[in-house]
């Protein structure tokens, strides 16, 4: 039974096969930990973890690009690829500094499409206008935006120390989205909170989270469960017994519940967080991958769980969870 829009199989219908994602250093820091903003960052983000450096230590993105695709290449005869600047915030500063990584980009063997991690109070008017110009010029077929939205509380997001308000996020969506540019939401479950009974973020948070983005023009999600990463602001208040993540079945209820309530239409990019290598101190099993993958895959079939029962789709399947479907994508 297909339980969800996976996004294996909305690039199967999209493009007629896999296409691979290469993940790309472009150098950019984040107005959250550069002092625009703030210096501390979000509670959960632990700088070292956030980029891989390779720009900094010499390799420009053709290089970068060149050795992932020595990597991947021709592995099951794909060649194409989303190149996927995601370290920190990658449309912070000038319009003229994303101009230049955009230019970087014209001319890589397989390119198809791009998907730019960044915050949506860093893309303003200019920005979003020379993204749609490029996606024309560099012939991609999709530019995406993946944005951190986190939350749809505020309170939550001040308590994190977001640095902007669920209000920036729907406004940013809007925009890109007039402009023809794919919008993918990061979700999170578990996030500390001011109050409440348990200190964070519980299944009707998320659920609400997902009804906000429901209302907005956003095509894709990633959901990520929230763990304690060596550095952040989020180790000290579980250091002092003050914040402590959710469990594994916490994080299934959460999960699942989401999932029920998110529109059939979303293309569901991920469903747990992956964390970077040695940053995972709590909890343990949020490094497991493969155990965790295992236990969400049980989790939706013992709950039978079906994305969109609760929006939309409470009949059955629609026809696009299918890999095999050829119609018309929602
Ligand atoms: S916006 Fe992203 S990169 Fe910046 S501090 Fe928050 S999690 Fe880290």
């Amino acid at each position: 039974m297909d339980r969800l829009y996976a996004l294996s199989t909305h690039l199967r219908q999209r493009y007629g096969g896999r296409v691979l994602k290469i993940p790309l250093d472009a150098g950019y820091s984040c107005p959250n930990r550069d002092g625009t903003i703030a210096s501390d960052g979000c509670v959960f983000c632990n700088p070292a973890g956030s980029g891989s450096g390779l720009l900094s230590r010499g390799q420009d993105i053709p290089a970068q690009w060149a050795f992932w695709r020595s990597v991947h290449g021709g592995r099951g005869g794909v060649e194409r690829y989303t190149a996927y600047l995601q370290s920190f915030s990658n449309t912070h500063g000038p319009v003229e500094r994303l101009a230049r990584t955009l230019d970087a980009l014209a001319g890589l063997p397989g390119l198809v499409a791009l998907s730019i991690g960044t915050r949506p109070d860093c893309l303003d008017p200019d920005k979003l206008d020379l993204l749609a110009e490029r996606r024309d010029t560099l012939g991609l077929a999709d530019l995406t935006l993946e944005l951190g939205l986190q939350s749809a509380n505020d309170a939550t997001l001040a308590h994190i120390g977001r640095g902007h308000d669920s209000a920036a996020f729907a406004d940013a969506a809007r925009a890109a989205a007039r402009r023809g540019l794919t919008v993918v939401a990061h979700v999170m479950a578990g996030l500390p909170t001011p109050g409440g009974r348990v200190g964070r973020e519980d299944r009707d948070d998320l659920a609400a989270t997902v009804d906000f983005v429901n209302g907005l023009p956003v095509r894709g999600i990633k959901f990520h469960n929230v763990y304690v990463a060596r550095g952040t602001r989020l180790a000290r208040l579980h250091d002092r017994g003050e914040y402590e993540p959710p469990g594994l079945d916490e994080y299934l209820d959460q999960l699942g519940h989401a999932l029920e309530r998110l529109s059939p239409a979303t293309v569901v990019h991920r469903l747990n967080a992956n964390p970077a290598r040695g940053e995972l101190l709590a909890p343990a099993w949020a490094g497991n991958m493969r155990a965790l993958h295992n236990a969400v895959r049980v989790h939706l079939d013992a709950a039978d769980i079906r994305q969109g029962r609760l929006c939309g789709a409470a009949a059955g399947p629609p026809p696009w969870f299918s890999p095999e479907y050829k119609g018309e994508l929602p």
